[in-house]
């Protein structure tokens, strides 16, 4: 059997089996499936180049029982001899582990650099470190977002990364991947802190699910919300606090390309071109009143950014939370899918598409400065006089 170890010596076609356990009758040969995470799982995938459906597949080591004679094609990566990890469609070329990481700590780095721009010594006036929190959830993304973060700035004495996660009180979802953000933090050496909704004053998300329809035929304004709706106000506001709590200077978030394309996309069929604008990076046009928000990895596409996790053997969770189903993501999720599958770069051009709109806006209101109100009950940030957390968290304590 060909160990983990093994992969990057792997020949272009592999022709290799070892013999089946007694009972079997077909032998056992290792081969590379193709992985399209958004629309089905790896395992309802036939063999073969034919199921590049989205243009960004990831080789994968696996067992499956061939014919002796049947040949798998095994690509090697652009850069090296070595096995291919990911194929990336839009720019032609196939990459192993090692190249990947490169790559992406490539497109990282540029970003901050271009996100944030840190002074040779970036201390504070009182010589305490630069406080960057980096918002991590124990999914893959945050965990690739951290360990990229220590990679480039880990030496930097100038520089503390803390790693803060906030619990929404979801059963069999949130406890587990805690464990594996913990876990991360821990092996990378980054402080851990973390915020629950209890103790933010809205209950767990659990209980806020049981109690929405309740508040949806009481509020005109609740009806036909879904629990991201509440949820994702809230992580909001749970974040801001943490960022206040730790005293955090920058705030990073491990959004990825496929995040960021879905989010020009469905604020574009919305009309809200004031919130694409809002969305982070904000150190160049800051929102009065929260910390900055970088998104580091927002070139890096998800399946590259499983990849490398996998890769690289970062602690993460796989579980999906019980309560994304119906979500308006999971749709714009599906769109921007086949929109890649079907134009590679499409998600870079979404991209692309919204840094111009940024500009024009930015060069239509020069003197604009993101300014928003200031909520009456709590004094977080808001365009209304009372802010949707506060408006959600009075629904709550109303709620039968
Ligand atoms: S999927 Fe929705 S409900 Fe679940 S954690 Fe994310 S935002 Fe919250
Ligand atoms: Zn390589
Ligand atoms: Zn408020």
């Amino acid at each position: 059997m060909i160990s983990p170890g093994q992969q990057n010596s792997l020949p272009m076609q592999v022709r290799q089996a070892r013999p089946c356990p007694p009972t079997e009758r077909k032998p056992l040969i290792r081969f590379s499936f193709y992985w399209e995470e958004h629309l089905v799982p790896p395992w309802a995938y036939d063999r073969g180049s034919a199921n590049q459906i989205t243009g960004g597949w990831v080789q994968a080591c696996g067992y499956w029982r061939l014919p002796m004679d049947e040949v798998i094609e095994v690509q090697t990566c652009s850069r090296c001899r070595s096995a291919a990890l990911v194929h990336q469609a839009y720019s032609g070329q196939h990459l192993c582990g090692r190249h990947l990481f490169s790559s992406i700590r490539k497109r990282t780095s540029r970003e901050l650099r271009l996100q944030l721009a840190l002074p040779k010594k970036a201390t504070r006036e009182d010589n305490s470190p630069f406080v960057i929190l980096v918002a991590i959830s124990g999914g893959k993304d945050s965990a690739v977002l951290l360990s990229m973060m220590v990679e480039i700035l880990g030496r930097r004495r100038d520089v503390e990364l803390v790693a803060g996660c906030v619990d929404e009180g979801i059963d069999g979802y949130r406890r587990p991947s805690m464990e594996y953000a913990r876990e991360l933090a821990e092996s990378l050496g980054v402080r851990f802190e973390t915020l629950s909704y209890e103790e933010m004053g809205y209950g767990r998300m659990d209980h806020i699910v049981q109690v929405m329809p309740g508040i949806g035929d009481r509020h005109a304004e609740a009806n036909g919300l879904m629990p991201c709706s509440f949820c994702g106000v809230f992580r909001r506001q749970s974040l801001n606090a943490l960022a206040e709590k730790l005293d955090a200077d920058v705030m990073a978030l491990g959004h990825n390309l496929d995040d960021m394309a879905q989010s020009v996309l469905m604020n574009l069929q919305k009309g809200e071109i004031e919130r694409s604008v809002r969305l982070a990076p904000h150190t160049k046009e800051p929102i009065e009143g929260i910390v900055p928000r970088i998104v580091p990895l927002r070139w890096v596409p998800e399946q590259e950014i499983h990849a490398y996790a996998i890769h690289a053997g970062l602690p993460i969770h796989h579980g999906e939370c019980p309560h994304s189903l119906g979500a308006m993501r999971q749709q714009s999720r599906a769109v921007v899918a086949k929109l890649e599958s079907q134009t590679p770069g499409a998600r870079h051009g979404l991209l692309h598409s919204l840094d111009q709109i940024r500009e024009l806006h930015r060069g239509a209101n020069p003197n604009s400065k993101q300014e928003v109100n200031q909520c009456s009950e709590c004094g977080e940030i808001t365009s209304r006089e009372i802010c949707q957390s506060c408006t959600m968290r009075k629904w709550l304590a109303e709620a039968p």
